[in-house]
């Protein structure tokens, strides 16, 4: 098997392993890793066909993690994809009237991050060992309300590491919020942050790259790492379900083998989509993937004109895990549509820094064959959950709807008949108050009720886990002014 190095998107330092690339989350001059090429799917699609998920994981995940044993990767794959997942298909195919919904949400924590951060920490424990580390990790992230639950459920009570968690304060759903502030396990800590998610995700990223601080740590005997999808360890184990989706799609006679599938992504920081467009140049027979966005549109606007401008207003929607302006995975693929110039992405990164924008330096007809982006509004949104439901008796969370919706708009302005697939990222019992609503029903206040209600309307019973949510104490009471994340994160260490 060809070796695959990691690369940092801003072109400096050497290339690196990929448990290193796991290990330090993102490369020190602030780029993220890729690898510097595209490993080849090396089995038949007849052969992909007859495997299980966590078999299928291995044969992607092994091209990717290519210092890792057999033996290493096997164990990580059978301690993640495990009854923890309410369902032994892991990522069902749902077939609602004539869609082909992927549900991605049958994980510990009920939303599409649990695909990934199931498997992270072990793939970062492994890593630590083979990169011979004395240092404590120390998890840092910012979530928009689903990695943080997800992460901290993957990183609690893991020997040797701490998860730290900022969620923007008022930017969650209630059952998220209480999700995290329930949160077990010693080595856990989860902040409420003055400000939107944007503002997390700055702050987290300045203390990874700020050098004194690296120091500092060092000395203390801790490092940083990340859980969030900047980690190339949370990209790679999303491609898998790509490959499951169109093995269910052929299996289940709606696509012959070979024949190429759209995938509608609901997208905020572009993980889940470039995860997809992985697997397109893996090999897989991928069409158009479309990339859904909620009324932070700042994803449509750039795949229309080419500028990419987050100077906007910034919306609260129904759809919370994707109210980001800045998409940080976009760096990723900027850097291969820049035919890796790590140099000019580096200007491009540092005009988003200062001016909010940066326009794209090659023509913009380089994505138009392979990407498509629409958007929903709330109404849009709160329109295909009602019909979907009335139409079919499915109900879809918010995040799914978006992209429901654009991929009606798709097909209608492209014409593109081709089979679609449209990626569910989490379960409506994460916004149960929004899906009743958009239905048209009461929406009672107390939030045993409110779950009630839906497991009525959907005919589903009420998931364990949030009916465990639901009576937990909270743990967790810290808040922080937007600009002081470093005080919170010493405060934690005892730095
Ligand atoms: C994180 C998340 C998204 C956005 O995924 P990206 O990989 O950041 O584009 C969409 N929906 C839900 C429910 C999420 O949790």
């Amino acid at each position: 098997m060809e070796t695959v190095v990691y690369k940092s998107t801003r072109g400096h330092g050497e290339p690196v392993s990929a448990s290193y690339a796991i290990v330090h989350g993102i490369a020190e001059d602030g780029g993220l890793f890729v690898p510097d090429h595209m490993p080849k799917m090396d089995r038949e699609l007849s052969e992909l066909m007859e495997m299980d998920y966590r078999c299928l994981a291995y044969e992607v995940m092994k091209l990717f993690l290519t210092d890792f044993s057999e033996e290493e990767l096997r164990l990580c794959i059978d301690h993640a994809y495990d009854d923890k997942f309410d369902t032994r298909e892991i990522a069902p195919l749902k077939h609602p009237g004539e869609s082909n919904v992927l549900e991605l949400f049958h994980g510990a924590t009920l939303a599409f991050k649990d695909m990934a951060l199931s498997v992270l920490p072990y793939l970062m424990i492994t890593a630590a060992h083979k990169q011979n580390l004395e240092e404590e990790i120390v998890i840092l992230t910012a979530t928009s309300g689903d990695t943080g639950k997800a992460a901290l459920e993957g990183f609690a009570n893991v020997g040797g590491m701490r998860i730290i968690v900022f969620y923007p304060k008022d930017g969650v759903s209630s059952i998220q919020k209480l999700q995290m502030i329930t949160q077990q396990g010693d080595n856990t800590h989860v902040i409420a942050m003055k400000g939107n998610f944007d503002d997390a995700q700055r702050s987290v990223k300045e203390i990874f790259t700020d050098p004194e601080e690296a120091v500092r740590m060092k000395n203390a005997g801790y490092m940083f790492s990340s859980a969030n999808s900047i980690n190339i360890g949370r990209l790679i184990p999303q491609v898998v379900y790509y490959y499951w989706a169109y093995a269910q799609m052929v299996k289940s006679g709606r696509v012959r083998l070979g024949e190429a599938v759209n995938f509608c992504v609901p997208t905020g920081n572009f993980g889940n989509i470039l995860a997809a467009h992985y697997a397109k140049l893996m090999g897989l027979p991928v069409g158009r993937l479309i990339c859904a966005s909620n009324s932070n549109n700042v994803l449509t606007d750039f795949f229309h004109t080419g500028r990419y401008n987050a100077n906007r207003e910034f919306f609260v929607t129904s759809s919370p895990s994707m109210d980001i302006l800045v998409s940080s995975n976009l760096e990723r693929l900027l850097y291969q549509l820049c035919g890796e110039n790590g140099a000019q992405v580096q200007e491009l990164m540092d005009s988003l820094r200062q001016r909010g924008s940066y326009i794209l330096p090659v023509d913009k007809t380089v994505l138009e064959g392979e990407f498509w982006a629409g958007f929903a509004d709330e109404e849009a949104t709160a329109a295909a959950i009602r019909m979907v439901y009335e139409t079919e008796g499915y109900v879809m969370d918010p995040h799914t709807a978006v992209a429901y919706s654009v991929s009606e708009q798709y097909r209608q302005e492209s014409g593109d008949d081709r089979p679609l697939v449209v990626v569910s990222t989490a379960s409506p019992y994460k916004f149960p108050a929004s899906i009743l609503q958009a239905i048209g029903k009461e929406v009672p206040e107390d939030e045993e009720e409110l779950m009630n209600s839906l497991s009525v309307l959907s005919g589903t019973e009420v998931p364990q886990r949030v009916k465990m949510v639901l009576n937990a104490p909270v743990r967790h009471y810290r808040v922080c002014e937007k600009d002081k994340a470093l005080a919170e994160v010493h405060d934690i260490l005892g730095l």
